[in-house]
């Protein structure tokens, strides 16, 4: 992520709301002017806000979803995971495996492919691969790897 690329959507995030804003403002008020126009049986003077503002409201809102775009996907993700997994495609492997381990608590994730498992699982579902291993020392339970995490000898 360069920082160019920061600022411009730092940018749109500020130009989105304002143009949404006026644009809502425009339709508002041209719609407010109709309704009273139509009251009076008078032509509408401000008609031409409402065309100008929605075309307005509706570009600000495409650069707020744009500029928002992350944000929006970080609130999806915490609110709402089965929508996440339709949207699939925007998120690559390694983020949803981040993602599922978060989800786990960070427990049982598999040292060899970052993914979670079960509690208490000695092989990952996902890749095989151990998880849990014997200390052939000390005999205790201790996540796979080079060395025991209990008595720093090496693993068989
Ligand atoms: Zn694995
Ligand atoms: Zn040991």
């Amino acid at each position: 992520m360069n920082k160019k690329h920061e600022r411009t959507k730092l940018i749109l995030k500020i130009i989105g709301p304002i143009v949404a804003a006026a644009g809502l403002a425009c339709t508002v008020a041209g719609f407010a002017d109709m309704i009273i126009s139509t009251n009076k049986s008078e032509m509408p003077q401000m008609f031409w806000l409402t065309i100008l503002g929605l075309p307005l409201l509706g570009v600000g809102l495409m650069i707020c979803m744009a500029a928002f775009r992350r944000e929006i996907a970080k609130y999806v993700k915490n609110e709402a995971v089965p929508v996440i997994n339709e949207a699939g495609s925007e998120i690559t492997p390694a983020v949803s495996a981040v993602a599922t381990a978060a989800r786990a608590g960070g427990k049982n994730v598999c040292p060899h492919c970052g993914k979670a498992n079960t509690d208490g699982a000695k092989f990952c579902r996902h890749c095989g691969g151990a998880i849990k291993t014997v200390c052939p020392h000390c005999k205790t339970e201790v996540a796979d790897g080079e060395f025991c995490e209990n008595c720093g000898e090496k693993l068989g």
